[in-house]
């Protein structure tokens, strides 16, 4: 088959620049790829059709003229043959990326039953109330993700509304991509935090992420949660782990309560968050009228605490001296941590000392599984922030007044996009039923000067 498209053409000669060919060019682009939809939707029509009229066999058939028996509704008839009846009065319209389509449909009817209906939307798969069609989804849903939907919209090259992207994403099936089983073998670390996040009149919720640290370093979403408590977090995600891990990734959180005991028996002891410990101090020390100022010496002082860094590398590279300037520093920082200590209590610190007796505890277990096991795990939960800004960025433009279960699913969309795109890819392929039955190229593009149109 040759799809065929004829442009009209003229130019002012010795005036034209590049910049007005690309923008008459881009301006055309939409007009004519929603043209060469609307045409082979027709063609394919033609073609369906006729293969339903007598004198065609069972094999041309195939995959075509499903109907329901005239007045029996769930019972499919087993006749495929057919006579035409006309076009419908009012076009099919379907919004599409580069703008709506509109599809005059032939009407049939049935040799057996009488039944009449159009091949064609069966064929195609079209259902009754499709409004859209997905490639529009996902572009709606990618600039939206992208954060660059609003110019989008400005733009007017996609036509929906804030409730229709709403509604994409409370119609998606997102939540099975990360409710697959859990390979804890997978990750070095599996990172978990929570966030603020504004809702609908002004109120509060808390947005929750679980993430896992693979052994090349990428992040991976394992999940996130709407206001929902870690213990229901916990038990989800253990629904989801099949077999117990060989060696079981490093839980790393920044301190918040409930963690403590997060996923136990199947993570490692949990590390919390180093980079954030200064910071931390300082507020306790605030709670024990310390100003900034007064403060400032025993932050930088456990900054140096745990700063105890692992080399590089492979841990069976490294010489057995190597491997002991780590166990010397370990040692050292432990001592210093206690002389810390004792020094906040003699300056009368309650909060400090308790903050950091608290802190202690899960301070070097990144150590002591590197130690035990040579696998480096990562240490601060800093790649988390960054991943709950840019949620929370998104959130707070697109997802405001939705609710907790849409917010998720939003919140899901942007974190498999972002870091698991072959995903994200595989899911749209998938949904929108792309196999390769359908191919499609330029065979030539000539320009012919001196035709009168
Ligand atoms: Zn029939």
């Amino acid at each position: 088959m040759k799809v065929q498209i004829e442009l009209g053409c003229n130019w002012k000669v010795g005036k034209l620049n590049l910049n007005e060919l690309a923008y008459r060019v881009d301006e055309l682009a939409p007009k004519i790829l929603i043209q060469v939809m609307e045409q082979l939707a027709n063609a394919y029509q033609r073609e369906v059709v006729e293969r339903l009229l007598p004198g065609h066999s069972n094999q041309e058939q195939t995959g075509l003229g499903r109907h329901e028996v005239k007045g029996q509704p769930g019972v499919l008839c087993s006749c495929r043959r057919v006579k035409r009846k006309g076009f419908r009065s009012h076009p099919r319209c379907i919004k599409g990326k580069y703008g709506m389509m509109r599809i005059r449909l032939q009407v049939v009817e049935c040799l057996d039953c009488g039944k009449q209906f159009c091949p064609l939307l069966n064929a195609l798969k079209i259902e009754p109330y499709m409004g859209h069609e997905d490639v529009l989804e996902k572009a709606v849903l990618d600039a939206v993700i992208d954060t660059n939907y609003r110019r989008l919209i400005d733009g007017h090259s996609l036509d929906v509304s804030l409730g229709g992207v709403h509604n994409f994403v409370a119609g998606s099936d997102v939540d099975e991509l990360l409710a697959e089983d859990l390979e804890l073998d997978h990750y070095r670390a599996v990172m978990a935090d929570g966030s603020g996040l504004k809702k609908k009149g002004g109120k509060k919720g808390e947005l929750r992420v679980l993430v896992g640290i693979t052994a090349s370093g990428h992040l991976e979403p394992i999940g996130s949660w709407v206001d929902t408590s870690w213990e229901e977090i916990d038990r989800q995600t253990r629904g989801r782990i099949k077999f117990d891990p060989q060696q079981p990734p490093l839980l790393l959180y920044d301190g918040e309560p409930g963690l403590e005991d997060f996923l136990a028996g199947v993570v490692r002891a949990p590390q919390r968050c180093t980079w954030h410990a200064p910071r931390g101090l300082y507020h306790a020390m605030w709670e024990d009228d310390y100003s900034k100022k007064d403060s400032r010496p025993y932050q930088e002082q456990l900054a140096k605490i745990v700063a105890v860094e692992i080399p590089e590398g492979d841990y069976d590279q490294l010489s057995p001296e190597a491997i002991e300037v780590v166990r010397k520093k370990y040692r050292d920082a432990k001592k210093d941590m206690d002389a810390l200590i004792r020094i906040l209590k003699a300056k009368n610190c309650p909060h400090a000392v308790a903050y950091l007796r608290n802190l202690v505890r899960g301070l070097y277990h990144q150590i002591d599984m590197w130690l035990a096991t040579g696998i480096i795990a990562p240490k601060t939960t800093s790649r988390l922030e960054r991943l709950f800004r840019e949620l929370a960025r998104r959130l707070k433009r697109i997802a405001w007044g939705w609710s907790d279960q849409v917010a998720t699913k939003l919140s899901k969309m942007i974190m498999i996009k972002k870091y698991r795109p072959d995903l994200w890819k595989q899911y749209w392929l998938k949904k929108m039923g792309i196999h390769g039955y359908l191919n499609i190229w330029v065979q030539s593009v000539t320009v012919v000067s001196g035709v009168n149109i």
